[in-house]
Order: C-alpha cells, then structure tokens, then sequence
C-alpha cells in the first residue's frame, strides 16, 4: 500500500492543481497544497491547517512527503556545523553550514556517494549508491537556513554544491532544486549566490551555458596538466583538459561569467613552477579566479598539503600574471566537515 503512494513534491505546481480539479476541489487548492510543500516547508500534511481535515487525509492516501531528518547534528568550534541527514530510503547524506564575519554558507549534496574517483577525496570512498531528488536538496538547504538562523541570527546568504556527489552528473535534479531555492514561491534566494562546483564534466557545462543558468562555476581543477590531473583524478582520462577548456570557453561566451578554480597544492605532485605556469595558461582561455584551498588529510599519508613556500610561489605567479587568487583556510576540520571529507563517519 504504503509503496504505491506517490512523492507528492515530484509533482509540478500545475500537475498539483490538475490532481485537485480531477478530484472535483477547485484548482487553488493546489497552489495552497504547494506553498506548504515548498515555502512553509511543511514535514507532514497534518501541518497544513488551512486545508480540510478530508482533504489532507485523502492527501494522505495518495501521497508521501519525503522530508529528510537530520539524524545528527555536530558544532565545531569554529561555528562551522555538519548534518546527517537521513533520506526516506535511510541513506545517509551530509551537509555543512559555513559562517564567516559576513556570509552564512550551506554546503550541500547532490548524490549519494560520487561515482568519480578523486584519490584525495573521502567521498569518493562511497561509490555513488543514487542521485539525490530535488526536494531532498531543497531539505538540506531549508534546514541549513534554520540552523543558521538558530545559532548564527541571520538567515543563510550563500550555497555551495561542494557536498557529497557531482551535481553534473545529477543535473535535471539539481537545476530543479535550484529553481526551487531560487523561486518566490520557495527560498527566494539570489542565483548569484549559488556556486556549482564540478570535477569538469564538459558536456554538461555546455548545456549549463544553453540553459542560460543564472547561477555560478567552479571547477576543481587542482592541475592543468594532463597527466597529473589524471594521476589524482582518473576520469581526466576521459574528459581532458582540452575538452574541459573547450567547454569553458563556451560557457564564458555565453554567460560571461567568470569561472573560478578550485586548487589544492600537494607536496610532491602538483607544487613545482611549471604547474604553476601551466595553471596561468589554462587561466587565459577564460577570465576566472582561483582559489587555492587547503588540504584536509583524509587517509594514509599518500597526499601532504604543500609547503606555504609552493603555495607563495604559486600566488605570485598567479599575481605576476594578473589573475586573481585567494588562499582558503579550511573549517570545520575537527567534525570532518571539511571539503573533500564528507563520508559519513559518524
Ligand atoms: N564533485 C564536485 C563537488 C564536490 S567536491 C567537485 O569536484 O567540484 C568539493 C571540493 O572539495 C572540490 O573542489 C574538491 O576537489 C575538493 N576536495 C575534495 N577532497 C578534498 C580534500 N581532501 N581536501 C581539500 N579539498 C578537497
């Protein structure tokens, strides 16, 4: 029985009011029945209380509202808080809240597991087991802006999909979520303040650039030569950097918006000039910024942050070469909440 009901938040809002027509209500009743699913975020239908006790049992009887539940919920003492949020199915995915002195920042999933197989990153440990449904991300942000509110006073002012997964590999799902969080009818949130962030699937940066998203890149990068990058990221072998600057080059022609680049510098691997210099190259296709974050060690030793005199060398060459570059201190290291270290671990 319980099986057959369908997830009432996979419905469009017209698909919500042709059901209700069909039922012999009016058609405003969906918009109602809309508005507690996504604006009011409501967890169960019992809550919609603007709606007859007959209409929400026969909601009942047909539909499920797959809310997720944050399972657990850890501070760290930079402010910095990760969820485990337990999807309808007891996957588990996570989520992290990031206050800075003027942002508020939910870094979110988009898949559970990640089917890539970026050697430095715990996730990557997982296997992808499914991509996540739109509503599933919505949640995750929705309960990012009450603990934000909770524990910080302000609401959340930025989101980033550097959670669990590749969202161009969950792409319909993730813009669907984006244009729920984006929507008067949902969060209301500015585009310009969400950043996708992508391994560099080029394909799908194309259709990103056709779709004429409103919202951010960020490509992880983290080398610009072939070799390397498919040394510590082996689907490069597939997907090049020629392809991936193809892509990126269309993507700026058709958005203008700059890319940034997502670098970590690893002893030994990727902190000698020429990778420096190979960076400013792959920099010149299209105006970009980037942003050299730390290493999170999450294994055996096999990767070692750089030394801060390869990552000095590596902002002057940047500088020198006029391209934009911020250092990033990591947060949230003591939850393991840290980029690349979400792999449910507790
Ligand atoms: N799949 C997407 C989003 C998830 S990863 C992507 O690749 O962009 C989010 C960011 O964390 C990426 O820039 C990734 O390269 C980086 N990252 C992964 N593991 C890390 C680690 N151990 N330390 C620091 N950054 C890491």
């Amino acid at each position: 029985m319980e099986a057959k009901k369908k997830d009432i938040r996979a419905l469009t809002k017209k698909q919500l009011r042709d059901f209700f027509v069909k039922q012999g209500d009016k058609a405003f009743r969906g918009n109602q029945v809309y508005e507690w699913l996504w604006q009011k975020s409501a967890h169960s239908f019992e809550d919609m209380t603007n709606v007859s006790l007959e209409t929400r049992q026969m909601l009942e009887d047909n539909f499920v509202i797959n809310h997720i539940k944050v399972d657990q919920m850890q501070r760290s003492s930079d402010g910095t808080i990760k969820n485990a949020v337990r999807l309808h199915d007891d996957l588990v995915v996570e989520s992290v809240l990031i206050p800075t002195a003027t942002r508020t920042t939910a870094c979110v999933s988009s898949q559970v597991g990640c089917s890539l197989d970026c050697r430095f990153c715990a996730t990557s440990r997982l296997k992808r087991m499914r991509n996540l449904n739109p509503d599933e991300i919505y949640d995750q942000v929705v309960a990012i802006d009450n603990e934000s509110r909770l524990y910080h006073n302000r609401p959340l002012s930025n989101i980033v999909f550097m959670g669990m997964g590749e969202p161009l590999m969950n792409y319909n799902n993730v813009l669907k979520a984006i244009d729920k969080i984006t929507s008067p009818e949902g969060l209301g949130m500015s585009p310009k303040r969400i950043v996708v962030s992508t391994s560099g699937v080029p394909k799908m940066i194309k259709k990103m650039a056709d779709d004429k998203v409103k919202f951010k890149l960020a490509v992880s990068l983290h080398s610009a030569i072939d070799e390397i990058r498919t040394s510590i990221m082996p689907f490069n072998a597939t997907f090049p950097l020629s392809d991936l600057r193809e892509a990126l080059q269309y993507w700026y022609a058709a958005t203008k918006n700059r890319i940034t680049y997502e670098y970590v510098v690893w002893d030994a691997i990727n902190d000698k000039r020429k990778d420096a210099e190979a960076l400013v190259e792959f920099c010149k296709f299209a105006p970009s910024k980037v942003n050299l974050i730390e290493y999170n060690p999450i294994d055996d030793g096999e990767f070692q942050q750089a030394h801060s005199k390869a990552i000095d060398m590596y902002v002057s060459v940047l500088e020198a070469n006029n391209i934009t570059v911020t250092v990033r201190r990591s947060r949230g290291k003591d939850i393991d909440a840290a980029c690349g270290q979400l792999a449910n671990k507790s």
